[in-house]
């Protein structure tokens, strides 16, 4: 069989209860399609039937190849594993398996692609989601674009079309703390925006917990952005800006007025306080340390447990399946 035109890649973790309606809307896009279309399913190691039904359904149905993590690892290694096992495609069309995504979108993607950009990545309009994500988000975006030096779009995920060769690249790209929308940013080409309004999902709840999310955004926040450590000089020069101010107001109080200074209470207020300043600066500085740390494993990003497509099943086993070529 020749390579389709169209990899779909979706991540799934525990979506048992929106995976039919996903299968239905894809057959729908794929039938309405003039393209020639796969899709790439993976299972980030589901607990529920996620895995079964992906199963039954790449077994059956030769358009759908479904690859199955060892474990969690997470959505962005997911989307890795995904990006890694699509078939040469001509673009690779990167949504949520919980259909917050609209798959429908693909021919105005596309379209945008065939005009000549690399990168068609959606826009959020309106997000319908609680108020406390939709601010966070909104909170987190804007903080990007102002410390960050990618150029990365407002309101933007993952979702998106990219074509062969920005895939390629990403392959290229093994950063352990992945940031996908971020790296995308990085390798550039022709990019442009499409506004979407994003759906509430469909069924199950969120599975990126509050935690997941902050490990997000700092892998945002620390992979694309210098501004940690230029806050802490700066925050230590003022500091020290302050103290020899203070000094020489305290030497003409002693010199000139003969006056002895006081106040054990701002002493130790001032200890405090700067104990935490440097707390805080050793903690921005870990987390870089910790990232060279993982790097410098450079252990395999995740574990292919098996393959399924085109009715034959692919155990893949060792480390040839580990690596992202
Ligand atoms: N996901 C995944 N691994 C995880 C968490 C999430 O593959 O550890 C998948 C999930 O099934 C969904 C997509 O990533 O298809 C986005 O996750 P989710 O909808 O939970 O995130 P949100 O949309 O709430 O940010
Ligand atoms: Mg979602």
């Amino acid at each position: 069989m020749s390579n389709p035109q169209i990899s779909i890649i979706a991540p799934l973790y525990n979506e048992t209860e929106s995976f039919s309606q996903l299968v239905a809307r894809l057959n729908a896009v794929m039938e309405a399609s003039p393209l020639s279309i796969e899709v790439v399913l993976v299972d980030d190691g589901s607990r529920d039937h996620t895995a079964v039904l992906m199963q039954q359904l790449a077994l059956s149905d030769h358009r759908y190849q479904c690859v199955f993590l060892s474990r969690n690892y997470g959505h962005q290694i997911a989307l890795t594993a995904g990006i890694a096992s699509a078939s040469a495609s001509e673009a690779l069309f990167i949504i949520d398996g919980d259909l917050q995504d609209p798959p429908e979108l693909l021919t105005e993607f596309y379209q945008k692609y065939q005009e000549g950009y690399d990168v068609v990545y959606a826009v959020r309009k309106k997000r319908k989601e609680n108020w406390f994500k939709r601010t966070a988000y909104a909170g987190f975006y804007r903080l990007m674009q102002s410390i960050s030096y990618v150029d990365l779009p407002l309101d933007s995920g993952d979702f998106s079309l990219i074509s062969r060769r920005v895939a390629d690249i990403l392959k290229q790209m093994p950063e352990e703390s992945r940031f996908i929308r971020g790296m995308r940013s990085w390798i550039g080409f022709r990019q442009i925006g499409v506004e979407y309004e994003r759906d509430a999902r469909l069924a199950g709840e969120s599975k990126y917990s509050f935690g997941m999310l902050q490990q997000l955004a700092y892998n945002g926040i620390f992979n694309f952005s210098e501004y940690p450590v230029k806050l802490i000089t700066r925050v230590g020069m003022m500091t020290l800006g302050i103290a020899i101010l203070y000094l020489i107001q305290t030497l003409i109080k002693r010199f000139v007025y003969h006056d002895v200074p006081q106040g054990f209470t701002a002493l130790l207020f001032v200890i405090i306080l700067f104990s935490g300043v440097q707390l805080i600066a050793l903690g921005l500085i870990g987390e870089y340390v910790l990232r060279i740390f993982f790097q410098a494993k450079g252990r395999p990003l995740y574990v292919v447990r098996e393959v399924i497509r085109q009715q034959q099943r692919q155990p893949l086993q060792g480390m040839d399946s580990l690596k992202l070529q």
